[in-house]
């Protein structure tokens, strides 16, 4: 079974939402807001992939002056990454494809960009969102881990010649950047880890396909974690957690109080 980074996540905070999207293959439909950024998001990754594959890019990125405006912050604050003659002896791919074999499961990265050379492996993902205090957390999120520690299981670079930098493309027209450095004790560490999520999953794996024994939910305590998931309903935990959300879906689900629209 291949395992991803969104998977090891689900698994850790809500093993109850791995099994709705995973198993049950329940995905919701992201929302005009999320879907809009998911589509420009999608658009910046593969005009960077066309550009690392030497193929013209002005031309599409000129019709979108924002993306425009986003690939020139990029440039200039990391033009390596745009050198038209990277030195030799240089390992460079975009949407670089890596898995390795860990306690029977395959896991799996997909970098958005790698430069290998004798000294180094740097990973290199681009996010479509501003650098925030909140997002400097990203070394403890299981991207950060598993990218770092599939580099490390599947090269000869020791983890301390390994790094994972992060570009935030629309942060108020300059490009920012977070680096995560690696070592041997980071990679222990996310091996230990490792085996624990992996170990908990198949007991659960193993009770859900023998007798139906739904995955843990996030514990009661911790319910306002559940207010902006989009099973909160089906795991019933609008209830548990918050009654003005009730409120507000009571009132949406009486057919009676939805005004008339005039097409
Ligand atoms: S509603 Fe809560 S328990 Fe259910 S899947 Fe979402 S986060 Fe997990």
């Amino acid at each position: 079974m291949r395992l991803s980074q969104a998977q090891l996540k689900h698994l850790e905070t809500c093993p109850r939402k791995f099994q709705h999207i995973y198993l049950e293959r329940l995905n919701p439909p992201p929302t005009p807001e999320q879907w809009q950024h998911l589509s420009w998001g999608s658009r910046f990754h593969k005009l960077m992939q066309q550009r690392e594959l030497g193929l013209p890019i002005a031309s599409l990125a000129a019709v979108d002056p924002q993306m425009q405006s986003s690939i020139n912050a990029l440039e200039e604050a990391v033009p390596e990454i745009f050198s038209p003659h990277p030195p030799k002896e240089t390992f460079r791919q975009a949407e670089h494809w890596r898995s390795c074999h860990f306690q029977g499961y395959m896991l799996t990265a997909v970098y958005d960009l790698l430069i290998a050379d004798s000294n180094s492996a740097r990973i290199f993902d681009w996010k479509t969102y501003p650098l925030s205090q909140k997002t400097r957390s990203l070394a403890r999120e299981w991207q950060t881990r598993l990218y770092l520690f599939i580099m490390a299981e599947t090269s000869d670079y020791p983890p301390e010649m390994i790094s994972m930098t992060y570009w935030f493309v629309q942060s108020g027209g300059k490009a920012q950047s977070l680096t995560c450095s690696y070592d041997s004790a980071k990679h222990e560490e996310t091996q230990r880890d490792l085996t624990r999520i992996l170990k908990r999953f198949q007991g659960w794996l193993q009770a859900y396909e023998a007798t139906g024994e739904l995955f843990p939910q996030v514990p009661l305590s911790a319910a306002n974690k559940c207010l902006e998931c989009p099973f909160a309903l089906r795991c019933q935990r609008l209830s548990a957690s918050n009654s003005d959300t009730i409120q507000g879906w009571d009132t949406l689900t009486n057919l009676a109080d939805i005004q008339e629209v005039c097409l």
